[in-house]
């Protein structure tokens, strides 16, 4: 096996990334090699990128990227008995500590200590990624391989959607970026009844039509909260899915939900948020959760079996396929709004 492969990496503090060679990972004793096949881009490496502030202050180059991705496993460490070369699979690419407080009870997914592949330390855009053995998640070879490689946001989409009662409930999803798109199709698998969701951007909104949303607003254009409760009877929502982290579809979100509702924020917001906590979370009784990554592994177990009663088509989503090499073509594509989810192949594309 050659001891340099193809890697998509920041080398520099600064904007933009560069198409490498870099050695190939050396695995320990309780590590996975994987020879990647499809890769997906996210939003975060959209940031890495363009070199924002978030980037500035966590990134520390050189490092190569990827987080969202499946593969072939090449070889295994000398301790690694539940995971063999030949496997096909993805990863928890949230590396937990094993001994901090939340991971002793069974929180790994806020663990004090995680380090995330892809950001923290090389990942899946190259040729071959290192995972921990812990950190593998074999995949059912019923999955389709272009769904193997956004396992990572989807799972954000089902941790959030699972986080509370759902059948039966009215739901709204507050932007419709690719985490938001698959939450409208989670929710409706897992049974909600009508299924709001709010997007400024035009392609999203026909998006998310696509995806199952039964009412799809604007709310630059109509004021989405009178329509909501002009909609649920002037109740609300039972449940508010905050997937955009702008700070004023998130005030919408709390106008429209219900007494008694509970609101799961994933989106992250770039500034501090006011909220009305006296009208729109105490006296409403509501219920407000973070939501971070996936559970260590119940989220896994839930996604894959949504999956594998083929309950989720997530078809809609998927945009242009590049080798890795043509990753500016890519990062230019999803920086204008306009693809959902675009697969890079570091080796090679399928046939
Ligand atoms: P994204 O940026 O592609 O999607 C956000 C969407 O919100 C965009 O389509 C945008 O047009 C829309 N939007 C902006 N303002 C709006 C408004 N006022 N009303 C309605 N929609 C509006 O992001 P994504 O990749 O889908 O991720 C969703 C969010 O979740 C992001 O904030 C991301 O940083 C965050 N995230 C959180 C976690 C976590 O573990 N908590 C993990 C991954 C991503
Ligand atoms: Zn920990």
């Amino acid at each position: 096996m050659a001891a340099t492969m193809k890697a998509l990496r920041k080398m520099n503090a600064g904007r933009g990334l560069s198409f490498e060679s870099a050695p190939v990972p050396v695995i320990g004793a309780a590590d996975v090699l994987v020879r990647v096949k499809t890769a997906s881009i996210c939003g975060t490496d959209l940031h890495i990128y363009g070199w924002d502030r978030w980037s500035q202050g966590r990134i520390k180059p050189p490092v190569t990227l990827g987080h969202e991705f499946c593969g072939v496993v090449e070889r295994v460490g000398q301790e690694v008995t539940a995971v063999e070369s030949g496997d096909f699979v993805s990863a928890e690419m949230h590396v937990n500590c094993g001994h901090c407080h939340q991971c002793r009870l069974g929180e790994a997914h806020i663990c004090q200590n995680l380090r995330i592949i892809g950001i923290d330390q090389d990942g899946a855009f190259a040729e071959f990624v290192k995972i921990p053995a812990s950190n593998i998640w074999k995949l059912d070879p019923a999955i389709p391989e272009h769904y193997g490689a956004i396992l990572d946001p989807l799972g954000n989409a089902v941790h959030t959607v699972l986080a509370g009662p759902i059948a039966g409930q009215t739901v709204l999803v507050t932007g419709c970026g690719p985490i938001g798109l698959m939450s409208i199709a989670v929710a409706k698998a897992c049974g909600s009844s009508t299924v709001f969701a709010t997007e400024t951007n035009e392609n999203r909104r026909a998006m998310a039509k696509k995806m199952g949303a039964d009412v799809v607003l604007n709310p630059a254009a109509e004021d989405a909260v009178a329509r909501i409760l002009a909609d649920t009877n002037g109740t609300g929502v039972d449940a508010l899915l905050e997937m955009s982290g702008n700070p004023t579809a998130i005030q919408q979100g709390f106008k429209a939900l219900r007494a008694g509702g509970r609101a799961s924020l994933l989106g992250i917001p770039t500034e501090n948020v006011p909220l009305d906590l006296v009208n729109d979370v105490i006296f409403k009784g509501a219920t407000v959760q973070g939501i971070y990554g996936r559970r260590m592994y119940g989220t896994w177990v839930q996604m894959t079996a949504l999956l594998k009663a083929g309950r989720l088509n997530l078809e809609p989503l998927f945009g242009e396929r590049e080798p890795l090499e043509k990753f500016e073509n890519a990062f230019l594509k999803l920086q204008g709004g306009l693809a959902g989810k675009i697969l890079l192949y570091p080796n090679g594309m399928p046939r």
